[in-house]
């Protein structure tokens, strides 16, 4: 058993940094340490099948300490990164090659404890919940040996962790969900580090034309920076932004990202990308048990409208390493996409700057 410092949500809203108790991995899981992220709808209460007290945390990179019994694709000093979505290699969908949405994801099979319907982690006589199966939040985790990828040796673990969620989602979804093409036009809603990376991902795929969309105009020289050639604030317009994005491309983009996770802006990139040929990709998050009601005339005349988790195709296990070695040959700079870097005693300060929008 290890002892190490986590920050436990006994419930939501607040982290403390805690002394938690590790229990080695069981057979198939291994133990490795983490970087921390942002994982405020789950603080907020409205993630969907969390449990508390919980250990957050989803985007992160570290060493194998120790593996369980049976685990063969790494060993022990090996970098690794734990995945949000696992890649079990055996459900129907993993062994298509267009999902990478394994059926042992949270949304179908909650991961609040491992595998064996146990936990690793224990807090003043208490038993913690894990997140997702990875909960990086904390100096050790163990994870199932398919819900974590072996990174290349020489990869920076404070910089790559951005690939275990933030970058790999946006980026991807552009690549592989939307398949922008060269000389599209494309909108992002939201340049948070997801929207971010879209506007990178189209700017690799060779648009022509990418609009950002965001209320914080703080965000505007950053996407310039990365990539976006306009960037508009729905509050400067006094008609609805979808009807600004029209007329500034005619017909309407041929691309639209939502990644803020709110349900009138996902109804807005739908009406933002063209009636016939256009697609628009949900990257954001909603709360639980969120509806949203359209008017089935957006779709009738074409429109594609489509989701994306983890960077879409891209199965996890194999593509996050090859993205880590894309990064290190310099085929893109996520490093960009850092704006703070802070000891772990500081996460909750962490979040503050996130809902500050900094
Ligand atoms: P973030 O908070 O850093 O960025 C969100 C941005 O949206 C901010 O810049 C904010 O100013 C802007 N915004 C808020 N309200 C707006 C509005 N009404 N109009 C225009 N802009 C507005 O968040 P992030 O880390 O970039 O994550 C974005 C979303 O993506 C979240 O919902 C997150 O949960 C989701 N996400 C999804 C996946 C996936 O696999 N699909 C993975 C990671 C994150
Ligand atoms: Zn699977």
């Amino acid at each position: 058993v290890i002892r190490c410092r986590a920050a436990v949500a006994w419930a939501p809203s607040k982290l403390s940094v805690e002394e938690v108790e590790v229990a080695p991995p069981k057979a198939g899981e291994l133990v490795a340490s983490s970087i921390c992220r942002t994982d405020e709808y789950l603080l907020q209460g409205s993630f969907p099948n969390a449990e508390f007290p919980v250990i957050p945390g989803h985007e992160g990179a570290g060493i194998v300490e120790s593996v369980g019994e049976g685990v063969t694709s790494m060993k022990s000093g090996d970098n690794v990164m734990p995945l949000s979505i696992p890649q079990c290699g055996e459900c129907s969908f993993c062994r298509n090659p267009e999902s990478n949405y394994c059926q042992k994801s949270h949304i179908s099979e909650p991961q609040n404890v491992l595998p064996d319907k146990t936990t690793r982690f224990s807090c003043k006589g208490k038993q913690i919940h894990h997140f997702l199966w990875v909960s990086t939040f904390a100096e050790y985790t163990v994870v199932p040996e398919y819900t974590v990828a072996k990174i290349d040796a020489a990869a920076p673990l404070d910089k790559v962790c951005l690939l275990g969620c933030g970058f790999s989602t946006g980026y991807g979804a552009a690549i592989n969900t939307a398949k922008v093409k060269p000389g599209s036009t494309c909108a992002v809603f939201g340049l948070g580090g997801v929207g971010l990376s879209v506007v990178m991902g189209c700017k690799a795929a060779g648009a022509s034309r990418i609009i950002g969309v965001d209320i914080n105009k703080d965000k505007f020289a950053k996407a310039k920076e990365l990539g976006a050639t306009d960037c508009i604030n729905p509050r400067d317009f006094q008609k609805p932004i979808q009807e600004v994005l029209t007329e500034m491309t005619g017909h309407g983009v041929d691309y639209s990202f939502e990644a803020i996770g709110h349900t009138d802006t996902m109804i807005a990139a739908l009406a933002s990308c063209n009636m016939s040929t256009g697609v628009c990709v949900m990257v954001g998050d909603l709360d639980s048990g969120s509806e949203i009601s359209i008017n089935p005339t957006l779709l009738l005349t074409g429109r594609t409208w489509k989701g994306t988790v983890l960077g879409g195709s891209w199965k996890p296990r194999e593509c996050i390493p090859k993205l880590v070695s894309g990064y290190l040959e310099k085929k893109f700079n996520s490093d960009l996409l850092i704006t703070h870097t802070l000891p772990f005693a500081k996460v909750n300060e962490g979040f503050e700057l996130l809902r500050a929008g900094k």
